[in-house]
């Protein structure tokens, strides 16, 4: 096995690991960054972001991360094409070990490891991904403004974007599988008083139709067996996210879905010197922007961390 050492590790490519590798590269922290199983994160399986600032007009997912990738480049982030499969955050420095073959110590450990959407598991919803099956109604729902669309979910999600699509398309159907929601008693009150939702309890999705595009969705009551199709041109799946971060579990104080818990108003872990931005630990808001926002803080905090490392070994010495 190869080994290393790093000032500073960032394990992750979305915006949360570019932006930290952009402002920890800035600022001499020599940053090197593993993009993980999926280059450029959640984005690069949308089309087009209309809602991160500094874009006027849109820009595609996947430039978008290019363009992110290539800012981090510029400043001198070292970026490779890698993934962090094993870490030990016993002891200082922390270890980290790349693709089973090659050992990494790192004074600082930056997590943006993300989180994926889970899906149905439909081959024709994989196929019509970012064609009209999506799974984030914020970033996608207003390319179907005044249309007819549906929703498969039940929990706070689903119940809150149906209520956002619901301000923007003409009508939602939301998908339960069970004969009751999952949501918060408020947000069921929200879905069930917005005169163009319409819940269809009982019922499972069995295919998205549409070549191209979505064009149909046929749904089947589990209860009296009927199927229907559903007349819609947009899919969105709700059904929850599962945050990136099972190899840290056993260093890393989490909550019961595995998102990081940090310290208040910080990127700060419960392990001095890793600190978690982005989706991996945040299950509220769950944008580029916000994503983008918590990456640079936690290259701030890392910096700040090195520093103070760096004053205590020097009075050691003196
Ligand atoms: P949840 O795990 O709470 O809900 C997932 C929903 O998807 C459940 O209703 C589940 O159905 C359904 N589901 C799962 N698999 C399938 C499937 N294969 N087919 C059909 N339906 C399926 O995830 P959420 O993302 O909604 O919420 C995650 C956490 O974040 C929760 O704690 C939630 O309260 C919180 N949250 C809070 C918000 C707020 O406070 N504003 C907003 C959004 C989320 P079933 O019920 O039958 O298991």
């Amino acid at each position: 096995m190869t080994s290393e050492h790093v000032k500073c590790l960032i394990i992750g490519s979305g915006p949360a690991g570019y932006t930290a590798a952009i402002y920890a590269s800035r600022a001499n922290m020599n940053p090197v960054l593993y993009q993980g199983p999926q280059p450029g994160g959640q984005l690069t399986i949308t089309n087009d972001v209309e809602n991160f600032p500094g874009y006027p007009a849109g820009v595609q997912g996947p430039i978008m991360m290019q363009d992110l990738e290539n800012q981090a480049r510029r400043f001198g982030t070292d970026i490779r094409y890698g993934m962090v499969t094993r870490v030990d955050f016993s002891s200082h420095p922390h270890r980290a070990i790349v693709d089973d073959k090659h050992e990494i110590t790192a004074d600082s450990v930056i997590i943006s490891t993300g989180a994926s959407a889970k899906w149905l598991g439909l081959p024709s919803e994989m196929r019509l991904n970012g064609r009209g099956v999506s799974a984030c109604a914020v970033c996608d729902g207003f390319f179907f403004r005044g249309q007819d669309v549906a929703i498969v979910g039940a929990g706070d999600t689903a119940a809150e974007e149906a209520s956002y699509l619901a301000n923007l398309c003409r009508k939602v159907y939301m998908l339960v599988r069970r004969d009751e929601m999952r949501a918060s008693k408020v947000m069921q009150q929200r879905v069930k008083s917005a005169p163009n939702i319409e819940i269809l309890y009982n019922t499972e999705t069995q295919e998205v139709l549409g070549d191209e595009e979505v064009s149909g969705l046929l749904v089947k009551n589990t209860v009296t067996g009927e199927e229907r199709v559903l007349d819609v041109t947009g899919f969105f799946v709700a059904i929850g996210h599962k945050p990136n971060t099972d190899i840290f579990k056993d260093y890393l104080d989490m909550d019961e879905s595995g998102y990081i818990l940090t310290e208040k108003g910080s990127t700060r872990t419960n392990i001095p010197g890793v600190f978690a931005c982005g989706d991996a630990q945040d299950n509220i808001y769950r944008q580029a922007i916000t994503a983008a926002g918590t990456g640079c803080m936690a290259a701030l905090d890392a910096e700040r961390y090195l520093v103070t490392v760096e004053m205590q070994e020097q009075q050691l010495v003196h």
